[in-house]
């Protein structure tokens, strides 16, 4: 991955959001998007359950577009996957945003999260590029988190296996995204060399007033523990729901009640502001 600095300009504030692709994203656009930086990241904060403390951020990818303004992913995501673009995107995402939390972060253990499609592991070159990138702004693997989602669908599993075994040997760390909600959930805890579940949001918002949706965090929150793995919640909206996951022992949490994804500028300020 290219790690000079391309880091660009998001002004916007998210906004709630209507499904399906926005009527200006199309494969063209999205590459000229590319080719001009107009994708930018937002940032996260994951803070500890038990210490109310930071613990790092997930990356989440906006799209600065010249006319429709700032776009969610769920506006142009799947054009670029289906249009072959997703690498050249992961590309770019993973220098910004390794470009930023180096230059911030280096000399903290806080943890950065990025999102990866499973479909974006054509070949190993992946392997070597994030490899090559987190050396050269000096982060190491461990401080790196890589979200996986619809690992289950992948269509040459034995390759995706073969990568994701390889990163984690390189010292990455791996995350099943969603947990609980994709089909195959159970199977992947067996399959993939993970270190941390994510439990689905849908889970962790209803929480409060679901005792069904409790039961089913106090469970995978104790499958993670029996089997050595860090358990992040995400979609906390409330106080309720930060106490109750610290009751019931997950390690990490994430949501708008602790922070919303913030341009790399308000996120350092975040962090300063905790730590006062
Ligand atoms: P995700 O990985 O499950 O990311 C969490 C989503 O939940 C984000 O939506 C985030 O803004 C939202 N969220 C955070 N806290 C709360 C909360 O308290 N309540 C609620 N209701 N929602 C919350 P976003 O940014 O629109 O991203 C949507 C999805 O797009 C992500 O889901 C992820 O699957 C995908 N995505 C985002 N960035 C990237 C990227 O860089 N690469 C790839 N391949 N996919 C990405
Ligand atoms: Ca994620
Ligand atoms: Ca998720
Ligand atoms: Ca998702």
């Amino acid at each position: 991955f290219d790690t000079s600095d391309t880091s660009a300009h998001a002004k916007p504030s998210d906004t709630d959001y209507e499904p399906k692709a926005h009527p200006a994203v199309s494969p063209d656009s999205i590459v000229q998007g590319l080719n001009d930086g107009q994708f930018t990241l937002h940032y996260q904060p994951v803070i500890s359950c038990a210490a109310g403390t930071p613990v790092g951020f997930e990356a989440l990818v906006r799209w600065s577009h010249p006319q429709a303004g700032l776009l969610l992913p769920q506006h142009f995501l799947a054009v670029a996957e289906t249009a072959g673009l997703i690498d050249r995107l992961s590309e770019i995402i993973v220098s910004q945003g390794l470009m930023w939390f180096s230059r911030h972060f280096r000399e903290t253990d806080l943890l950065l999260a990025f999102n990866l499609s499973a479909h974006s592991f054509h070949g190993d070159s992946f392997i070597d590029r994030i490899a090559a990138a987190s050396r050269s702004v000096d982060i190491a693997p461990e401080r790196i988190v890589l979200e996986l989602s619809d690992t289950g669908r992948v269509s040459d599993p034995t390759t995706t296996l073969n990568i994701l075994t390889r990163l984690r040997v390189n010292g990455f760390q791996l995350s099943i995204d969603d947990f609980g909600i994709g089909y195959s959930s159970m199977s992947e805890l067996l399959r993939l060399p993970c270190t941390t579940i994510k439990i689905d949001r849908k889970f962790v918002t209803t929480a409060k007033h679901s005792e069904e949706a409790q039961k089913i965090i106090t469970s995978i929150t104790d499958l993670g523990r029996r089997l050595g793995l860090r358990v992040t919640a995400e979609g906390v909206e409330d106080d309720w729901t930060l106490s109750f996951l610290a009751t019931v022992g997950c390690a990490y949490a994430q949501g708008y009640f602790i922070g919303r994804p913030m341009e790399g500028k308000s996120a350092v300020e975040w962090v300063n502001q905790q730590e006062h």
